[in-house]
């Protein structure tokens, strides 16, 4: 008998009638003749729900703490929906991450699996039970509840795959992966396949769908993921290495919305200057993104870099004493900004493309702050008021 896994998010499951017909799925393919172990998110909103009590009790909750909140989400959808198909007349049996041995280390709120006990649930699964697994959950050394950030459950269906060898099926809202996020634009177009590579620039660079961490996990042990709705009957996409993807120059776009820029003015131009302000920055925990630096103009240039919105308040630790240190700089802030960034592994091949882009985004007259590049990706910092007509002109521009 084959094993699957399955994952249905968080809209998936955000009502009892929604919970009953992921119990109708997992049903069907069950009476196909497989064995099957579902993974399953909070339902809807709650995990919002529950950051907000959190920060209405403390306006900055201890993270263990607040990893012991956050993991109650899961343990209302995968005790609902076992309930579900026990009433259906199926056995099933529920687990949290801890309980079947999902095994993390790092930080609180991201921390990473390193480890997957399978034992109970091939126990339950050969005494045909169907096995729901709480996602975005695991623990730590200490035994303390972990989660894994935002969108972790992607990540514990792949894990789960891999340590089982089968195959992960991820089930949404959306009819799979699109060329552009369909709520951005909405006449964007279905992939039948994307790749490994391309799918964490896109996932990384902002496109929700999927949990970056579970393309890294999926591309690490070569294990396809199959991404399609959890309501409509149509074919979905399937992430996987090796394909080809030539013949097309772009095949996705992604809007980061929560990155800020700061630059900095007539700063010293010497790189032990420089070397000295991200040194500064990456001590103080901060993750810069782009980094840009101007020609030395009387031996003084500009040097600008951003930033996820999340690390704001750590500036506060480094600017100030890079100033103190070199007076006669100047810093800017601006949040006012989105990073759009274009992927296709049809870059590597294809001369004219970075042109296209540009061509399209002065189109629109705008500034681009802030530029950077890998080899299948373009992403550049623009105004956040022009990222509407930037996203229509660059996909009508690129078809997605
Ligand atoms: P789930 O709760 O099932 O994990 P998510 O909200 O995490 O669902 O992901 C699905 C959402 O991802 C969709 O509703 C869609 O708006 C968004 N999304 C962003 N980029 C894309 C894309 N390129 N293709 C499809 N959906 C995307
Ligand atoms: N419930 C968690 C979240 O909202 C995990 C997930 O949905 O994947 O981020
Ligand atoms: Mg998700």
């Amino acid at each position: 008998m084959n094993t699957i896994v399955q994952k249905y998010g968080g809209t998936s499951m955000g009502t009892i009638a929604r919970i009953q017909n992921v119990a109708k799925r997992i049903i069907a393919k069950k009476e196909q003749g497989n064995r099957m172990v579902v993974v399953v998110s909070a339902m809807g909103k709650s995990t919002d729900h529950l950051v907000e009590m959190a920060y209405a009790v403390n306006e900055k909750p201890p993270k263990r703490e607040m990893d012991m909140l956050l993991a109650t989400g899961e343990q209302v959808s995968i005790s609902m929906l076992s309930m579900a198909l026990d009433e259906m007349g199926y056995k099933a049996i529920s687990f949290t991450g801890p309980q079947v041995g999902i095994k993390t280390e790092g930080l609180h709120g991201r921390a990473r699996i390193m480890d997957v006990d399978k034992t109970k649930i091939v126990e339950a699964l050969d005494e045909d039970k169907i096995v729901i697994v709480a996602g975005f959950q695991g623990v730590n050394e200490n035994d303390d509840i972990t989660t894994l950030g935002r969108g972790g459950s992607d990540t514990s269906a792949v894990a789960l795959s891999v340590v089982l060898g089968c195959p992960c099926e991820i089930y949404t809202d959306v009819d799979g992966i699109y060329g552009v996020d369909p709520r951005l634009y909405p006449p964007a177009k279905k992939l039948d396949v994307v790749s490994y590579d391309e799918m964490l620039e896109m996932a990384s660079l902002g496109a929700g769908v999927m949990n970056p961490r579970a393309i890294e996990l999926g591309r690490k042990y070569n294990a396809d993921i199959l991404v399609a709705s959890s309501i409509n009957k149509v074919p979905g996409t399937l992430i996987t290495s090796n394909i080809d993807q030539q013949a097309k120059d772009i095949t996705g776009l992604a809007v980061y919305d929560d990155e800020m820029m700061v630059s900095i003015k007539d700063v010293p131009y010497r790189s032990d200057v420089a070397a000295q302000l991200f040194a500064d920055l990456a001590e103080a925990g901060i993750n810069v993104d782009m980094i840009s630096q101007t020609k030395p103009i009387n031996d003084k240039m500009h040097i600008s870099f951003s930033l996820s919105t999340e690390d704001r308040d750590l500036l506060g630790k480094v600017l100030p004493a890079f100033q103190a240190e070199y007076e006669g700089t100047e810093v800017t802030i601006r949040d006012d900004t989105v990073k759009l960034s274009v992927v296709g592994s049809g870059m590597k091949l294809h001369s004219g493309v970075a042109s296209r882009f540009f061509a399209l985004l002065c189109e629109q007259q705008f500034p681009i702050l802030m530029v950077t590049t890998s080899d299948i990706r373009i992403s550049c910092m623009i105004p956040k008021e022009a990222k509407e007509r930037v996203v229509m002109a660059v996909a009508d521009g690129f078809e997605l």
